[in-house]
């Protein structure tokens, strides 16, 4: 008799998750078997869900790459990790290892990259199977529920801001203080970076001052462009995290000159576009980069940054059964900080 499991699976795009029991999967060689403690809730899953990318995500699909957990099992060929271990699964479930963006710590762009909760599944279940290569070790007295945020929120956020080059003293500017955002002006203040915090929602405004954002911008009342060059004369970087093309438009025009962007957030759908000023960027020698999840280095990063007690995401917990309705919390704009599936 094959083992079953309680998870959240997603059978047409557009629907709501069925909450139902399948079988365990079974560890291949290289895998470990991991037995899922907590996983957080991140906006990329709604986009899976509601089929927002291209391609769409493989179905049926158990979405999740914020995963915290234990191994129960360890698959063929697998050394370095023993049962019991506390590990956390994020986006990256896999790359290939040998094309010249692997070779060159690129992974985060191989062409054949695997994405947990999307072409693999995730962990809105009790347990789920991931390549011990690419796994995180987070340590073994961590609180998983506080750390599961970090495996995609945090090293997404922490790859965006040392891709935008700023350096300790220069400002950057963060646009969308939600899941990502919140944990975004942490790492920049523990890089020693000045942060002006841009949304719409002044609960989410007041989060981000209370995390250390010196400038506050509501781009609901006020121009925000013309607030971020007013208050601190343009910031050297920005990261946009936001789910609306316009804070993408907007977070160029906020540089000062040699300024550099990093572009994190996906708006998926019709919202996939921008309009620009061409002059702006060449004339004021803008960069615009994107920054796509993080490699295992980044994430051993992101992840020491938490576990030192200088990055933490403002977490609430839910049962496996209540994920549609956080999802109708997040479609309007509702969540403060990171809702986490509490799989215990
Ligand atoms: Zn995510
Ligand atoms: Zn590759």
């Amino acid at each position: 008799m094959v083992a079953t499991m309680k998870a959240a699976v997603l059978h047409a795009l557009k629907t709501p998750l069925k909450i139902e029991n399948v079988p365990v999967p079974e560890p291949g060689h290289g895998d470990l078997l991991i037995k899922v403690t907590a996983c957080g809730v991140c906006h990329s899953d709604l986009h899976a869900v509601d089929g927002d990318w291209t391609p769409p995500p493989v179905i049926p699909l158990i979405p999740g790459h914020e995963v915290a957990g234990r191994i129960v099992k360890l698959g063929a060929g697998v050394s370095g990790f023993a049962v019991g271990d506390h590990v956390g699964v994020p986006w990256m479930y896999s790359s290939c290892g040998t094309c010249e963006f692997c070779l060159a710590g690129m992974e985060t762009i191989c062409k054949s990259a695997e994405a947990t909760g999307y072409t693999k599944p995730g962990g809105y279940a009790e347990y789920l199977v991931a390549p011990a290569a690419f796994v995180g070790r987070l340590p073994d007295d961590a609180d998983p529920f506080a750390l599961a945020p970090i495996l995609c929120a945090g090293v997404t956020t922490y790859r965006g801001l040392k891709r935008t080059g700023a350096r300790p003293g220069q400002w950057v500017t963060i646009l969308g203080i939600g899941g990502l955002g919140h944990i975004a002006v942490q790492y920049a203040k523990a890089m020693g970076l000045r942060v002006a915090a841009v949304d719409v929602s002044n609960e989410k405004l007041a989060l981000a001052k209370s995390l250390g954002a010196e400038v506050l911008v509501n781009g609901a009342e006020t121009d925000a462009v013309a607030a971020v060059q007013e208050k601190i004369g343009g910031s050297h970087a920005a990261v946009v995290t936001a789910v609306a093309s316009k804070a993408f438009e907007q977070a160029i025009l906020m540089l000062r000159p040699g300024g550099t962007v990093a572009y994190i957030g996906l708006p998926g759908g019709k919202a996939d576009e921008i309009r620009t000023s061409i002059s702006a960027i060449t004339n004021w020698e803008l960069s615009v980069r994107g920054s796509n999840v993080g490699t295992r280095q980044d994430l051993n990063e992101a992840i020491a940054f938490a576990t030192n007690g200088l990055v933490k995401a403002t977490i609430r917990t839910v049962k496996l059964d209540a994920v549609n309705d956080v999802f109708d919390e997040m479609r309007k704009g509702k969540i403060v900080g990171r809702v986490v599936i509490d799989m215990t």
